[in-house]
């Protein structure tokens, strides 16, 4: 083995936490080393983590597809157009959806050399005393490297529910299994009506399968506000998505057909049978072979990495961020956020992440987003509160869309008149999110949003109708005559 190298700071995983960490660290002057361990299915080591390589890019990619053959298929005609008859090429889909992973992968990999941070694919283990063990993904090259600051962005993988529906890989698979189906299945399960599964659920439904989502909960995505989920709810039923709540999936059992699934709901037991089962029930925090534990490192009860309010473990120099540590939700930008934000405390600046005004986004269509808390978690957390919603139907801009499905609702503050949360279903909201996430960020109350001018026709213009709903003066929508909460 050859001798040591020793680097400012090492990141494990390269993530959307771990790349912009370690190119932050450099721009900051930092010699920076990245090794990440990811290999795509045809044996490709690629940077960018779940994220680029097996989450939210392939899937977007394919909601963009599937939403347009859709479209094609159910709107072309209102707007006077005719195409003929609509066909499906699925290889080709898939392949454009593996060329634009790749390209953002690649695109890490010019951003490493720009900012010059070795990237290392490979797999890091902590070896304690400030020193990491490399081995290459062919195992034939090993190496130590040692560093001052040592950085675990190590991500997280799909939990698996081993005892109720073990992944097989062919009839029940993973999100990252679902993305990569070569044919449209006749009849889909997915387990889990949370973001993954509805965001997966609708992608196969826009392409012609017959999408079943059982979900143990008797509530619709509980983190966002009512008056939205509602709408979600009747839209995607509308749409033929059929979301069954407080349906237990209880056990699976392949055959050579598919698979056969029992659940519980009300009380009674029932059964389905499924081409392809998704088990979409959440993420876990990864650190298989890390070496957490002769590193001395501490998880928590469910594995996440602890750290306090600097992304600090328990053993100096060494530091958690991303979808490893249970601050915060498992999204990618705020994985980023904690990358750049980590990267600029180690430099001595002063940088912190803003936990209250982190945007969340469902790309089905219509498009869910929120920002803060919902009517209901604010009420929860002791505020007086004042709400204001306006529709898309009263926006000129989504009628010429066609996608005037939606609302955007404000939850303020009845005292002090600052904008608590912002929680909207609609066309691009995860757009619409970025302006919430601003105002949120400055501490902006509600009549700061309502003095803004908003440009005609655009979908923004319902963002501020809704500024002006919560004081019973929108212009353009009917004020609602609202009970103080
Ligand atoms: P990861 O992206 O998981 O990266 C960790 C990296 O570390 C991996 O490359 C892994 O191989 C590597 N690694 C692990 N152990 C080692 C080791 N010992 N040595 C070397 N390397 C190692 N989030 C959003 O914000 N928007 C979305 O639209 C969105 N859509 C999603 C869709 C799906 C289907 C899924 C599954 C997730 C989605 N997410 C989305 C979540 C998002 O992907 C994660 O929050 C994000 O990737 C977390 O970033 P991370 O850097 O913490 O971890
Ligand atoms: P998320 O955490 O947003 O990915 O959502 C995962 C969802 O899966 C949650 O809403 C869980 O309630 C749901 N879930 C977990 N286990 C089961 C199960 N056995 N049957 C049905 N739904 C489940």
């Amino acid at each position: 083995m050859s001798e040591i190298q020793q680097f400012d700071l090492i990141v494990i995983g390269g993530g959307p936490a771990g790349y912009p960490c370690a190119i932050r660290a450099a721009q900051l002057g930092m010699q920076a080393l990245c090794i990440d361990a990811w290999v795509n299915r045809d044996g490709s080591p690629s940077f960018g983590g779940t994220c680029l390589n097996a989450g939210c890019i392939p899937s977007k990619a394919l909601l963009e597809s599937s939403e347009l053959y859709h479209r094609a298929q159910h709107e072309f005609e209102v707007h006077g157009i005719s195409a003929g008859k609509i066909g499906l090429d699925l290889a080709k889909m898939q392949a454009r959806k593996q060329a634009v992973s790749k390209a953002n992968s690649g695109g890490v990999k010019l951003l490493f050399s720009a900012n010059k941070v070795t990237g290392l694919h490979g797999h890091g283990r902590l070896l304690g005393d400030g020193k990491i063990g490399y081995k290459s993904l062919d195992g034939k090259d090993e190496k130590i490297f040692a560093a001052k600051h040592i950085v675990i962005a190590t991500g997280s993988a799909p939990v698996e529910l081993k005892k109720i529906a073990p992944f097989d890989g062919q009839h029940i698979v993973d999100s990252w299994g679902a993305l990569d189906f070569t044919a449209v299945p006749e009849r889909l399960g997915v387990i889990g009506a949370g973001v993954i599964g509805v965001e997966l659920g609708s992608v196969w439904s826009r392409l012609g399968a017959d999408t079943v989502l059982l979900e143990a909960l008797t509530e619709f995505l509980p983190m966002v506000d009512r008056q939205v989920t509602k709408e979600a709810l009747r839209q995607f039923t509308k749409q033929g998505l059929d979301i069954r709540l407080g349906a237990k999936v209880v056990a699976a059992r392949t055959g050579k057909k598919g698979v056969e699934v029992e659940y519980e709901q009300g009380g009674s037991k029932q059964s389905e049978s499924f081409d392809k089962l998704i088990v979409a029930v959440g993420r876990r925090p990864y650190t298989d072979a890390l070496g957490c534990e002769a590193a001395g490192v501490a998880l928590d009860p469910r594995g996440f990495v602890k750290v306090d309010s600097d992304y600090l473990t328990n053993v100096p120099g060494i530091y958690a961020i991303g979808d490893v540590v249970a601050t915060g939700p498992m999204l990618a930008h705020k994985g980023i956020e904690e990358g750049v934000v980590l990267a600029e405390r180690l430099a001595g600046e002063k940088s912190k992440v803003d936990y209250r005004a982190v945007p969340s986004v469902i790309y089905t269509s219509p498009e869910i987003a929120w920002v803060g808390l919902s009517e209901e978690q604010a009420v929860a957390a002791g505020h007086e509160v004042k709400t204001g919603s306006s529709p898309f139907a009263a926006n000129g801009r989504a009628r010429a869309m066609e996608a005037t499905a939606g609302l955007i609702k404000f939850i303020s503050d009845a005292k002090t008149d600052r904008v608590l949360g912002v929680h909207m279903i609609g066309p691009y909201v995860s757009e619409l999110a970025a302006e919430a996430v601003l105002a949120m960020g400055y501490g902006a109350t509600t009549a700061d949003i309502q003095l803004t001018m908003h440009a005609h026709p655009t979908l923004s213009e319902t963002f501020h109708e809704a500024s002006l709903a919560v004081d019973g003066h929108a212009i353009h929508s009917v004020n609602k005559k609202k009970k103080p909460a």
